[in-house]
């Protein structure tokens, strides 16, 4: 057979002088008859192509016009099983409408915000994406670094507000779900995140985004940094709603005494300044005077009237960005913060904590219903967690008899210092002791391996002081050993080589690790960032485009969130430490809307 296609027009010349034996001319006449026909069968195949290709490009499965990224900051996995009988907003759609997955947990020790952030918008564990607390001590420069810092950044005040600092997510070793999803999906994508904190809103985006914002309620104003750029939205906002426009409105309850469980004082409180335990909670600063004072910022951080500012903040952006009507899969993340400095001041068992999420429930109930009305029902998926949970006050806890109190970190100081006088280290020993993890002084702990009976006296030292529960060094928890212990296995994950201490502090369960000077009274109720399961036991609820509604008992964990939207979404995560929750995904894949829900999580829980 002639392959004209693979021959120049003068091989099949020859070709076909040789084969026909005729003149010249003829063959002339032979040959531009088949290059003609030649020509005109590639033409009509190209063609072909091209249709099969615009038909192919549109296509494709449905995927969500919007991934809403709900995360409240401090709110333990038992608040949904506790509270849901009294919602009637946001979060109970949640419960009834959405998957919940009610045994969800973090796998890892240090449960503190950025952290948990972190884990939730890249689906992997702090051992990979290196953000291993709020700050850690550094070092190279001997000082200590939030998670966030960044030299060559600098922070931008909305409605000209004058700001310090700067904050990016240059820290955050692996890229967010949204990055990935801009960036995957052909840049159709916006990312936008609001929250309080700039730990929560800069790692829930990822290390460029759209709008990032924050607030500073040193300044009291909305900010952002220069990674990110300004937004006319959030400057619109700023202007309009300035935080202070919430000055001398009173936190009242929002049901009836009745109907709130625990004691009206929480025992163990530590209110914010300006604040008397027991509702209700006057938002005029300390003085009360004409304009607001620093008390009054922390307490509207401290109160409902924050979350609903972040929801309008977010209602916002949905209205100037149109998110879910773009031509990618638009990312909103929302993170919460006020639960935690609830939760920090008042503790789990507290009118107050049980309040602000009745009125957090109302707030996501209008989120919702705008989402509704402006992308769409079934058109966006929510995913909703926690960036960690919180222990009851000690005080608290100690009366029902447990084995609870404080563990007093600058004591564990003074123990490992003591320790080493023998051995005439100088002092200081210890560089710093956050949290769970203890920075030797440099080269140090290098020393202090090759001298086993030092190493001995100074962890001896350590399990000496009142609710330690054990120690663990570094070489133990480095590359994640496979190991039948869940307590080394949750410290393992949340090590990280360079950043993370030598030494590492387990509290026993129910003792409250407290950096407080010794001889002064702490000032505030209660924390988190232990790796027991009140810090652990977050909700992972998810709702809308292509979930299958119901209640799961399955192990998960929020590292799942990530690569679960991800297969909604029909993108890869690099690195991922969580897995895809198949068993809430709708058996008609992504290309079917949620269907309306059965009579999940009927039973209420009456106060
Ligand atoms: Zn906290």
């Amino acid at each position: 057979m002639i392959n004209c296609r693979a021959m120049s027009f003068r091989e099949v010349d020859m070709f076909v002088r040789d084969a026909l034996r005729v003149n010249r001319k003829t063959m002339r006449l032979v040959c531009g008859v088949i290059l003609l026909l030649w020509t005109g069968a590639v033409l009509t195949s190209g063609l072909a192509a091209q249709t099969s290709k615009k038909a192919i490009s549109r296509v494709g499965p449905r995927r969500p016009k919007l991934v809403v990224m709900l995360v409240v900051d401090q709110m333990r996995g038992d608040y949904v099983d506790k509270f849901q009988g009294q919602w009637t907003g946001g979060l109970k759609r949640l419960v009834e409408e959405g998957a919940w997955f009610s045994d969800a947990a973090y796998p890892y020790a240090a449960t503190e915000t950025c952290v948990g952030h972190s884990t939730i918008s890249t689906g992997a564990l702090p051992a990979t994406h290196g953000m291993v607390a709020n700050a850690w001590w550094d070092r190279g420069t001997q000082k200590m670094v939030t998670c966030t810092s960044d030299p060559e950044a600098k922070d931008i005040g909305y409605a000209g507000a004058s700001v310090k600092g700067g904050d990016t997510a240059w820290r955050m070793e692996v890229p967010a779900f949204a990055e990935e999803l801009k960036f995957q999906s052909g840049g159709g994508t916006r990312v936008v995140t609001v929250s309080l904190k700039a730990r929560a809103a800069i790692t829930m985006a990822g290390h460029k985004a759209d709008a990032v914002t924050w607030f500073d309620p040193g300044a009291g104003a909305w900010e952002t940094s220069s990674a990110y750029p300004t937004a006319a939205f959030v400057e619109a906002y700023a202007k309009e709603h300035p935080a202070k426009e919430d000055y001398g409105k009173t936190w009242k309850l929002t049901l009836p005494e009745s109907s709130y469980f625990y004691a009206e004082k929480a025992t163990g409180a530590v209110p914010p300044k300006g604040w008397e335990l027991g509702f209700p909670h006057s938002l005029r600063g300390k003085s009360a005077g004409a304009e607001p004072d620093g008390a009054f910022y922390e307490q509207w951080q401290t109160s409902p009237f924050a979350d609903t500012a972040l929801t309008k903040l977010a209602e916002t952006a949905i209205d100037a960005l149109k998110l879910g009507k773009g031509t990618g899969t638009d990312y909103l993340g929302v993170s919460y913060s006020s639960p935690d400095y609830v939760g920090h001041a008042f503790g789990p068992r507290s009118w107050e904590i049980q309040d602000v999420l009745l009125r957090l429930d109302q707030d996501l109930g209008e989120l919702f219903a705008e989402l509704d009305r402006k992308v769409g029902r079934g058109n966006y998926v929510v995913a909703l967690s926690a960036d960690h949970g919180v222990v009851p006050a000690p005080e608290d806890m100690e009366r029902t008899g447990a084995d609870a109190g404080i563990l007093h970190l600058p004591e564990i100081q003074e123990r490992i210092e003591k320790a080493l006088e023998p051995l005439n280290f100088p002092k200081p020993a210890v560089a710093r002791i956050t949290g769970s993890d203890i920075y030797l002084a440099p080269r140090l702990y290098e020393r202090l391996k090759s001298e086993a009976a030092a190493m001995k006296d100074v962890i001896e030292a350590i399990k000496s002081t009142p609710g330690v529960e054990g120690v663990y060094r570094a070489e133990q928890i480095a590359d994640r050993p496979s190991t039948k212990s869940p307590l080394r296995e949750a410290m393992a994950a949340s090590y990280f080589a360079g950043r993370s201490g030598d030494l590492f502090i387990v509290p026993k369960p129910y003792w409250l690790m407290d950096s407080t000077p010794i001889g002064q009274a702490r000032r505030y109720g209660t924390g988190h960032g232990t790796p027991w399961n009140y810090d652990q036991h977050v909700p992972v609820l998810l709702m809308g485009f292509g979930i299958r509604p119901g209640k799961y008992f399955d192990a998960s964990t929020p590292a799942d969130i990530a690569p679960t939207l991800a297969a909604l979404c029909g993108i890869t995560l690099a690195t991922r430490d969580g897995h895809v929750l198949g068993e809430a995904l709708a058996s008609t894949s992504a290309t079917q809307p949620a269907r309306r829900p059965l009579a999940a999580n009927g039973g209420s829980v009456q106060p």
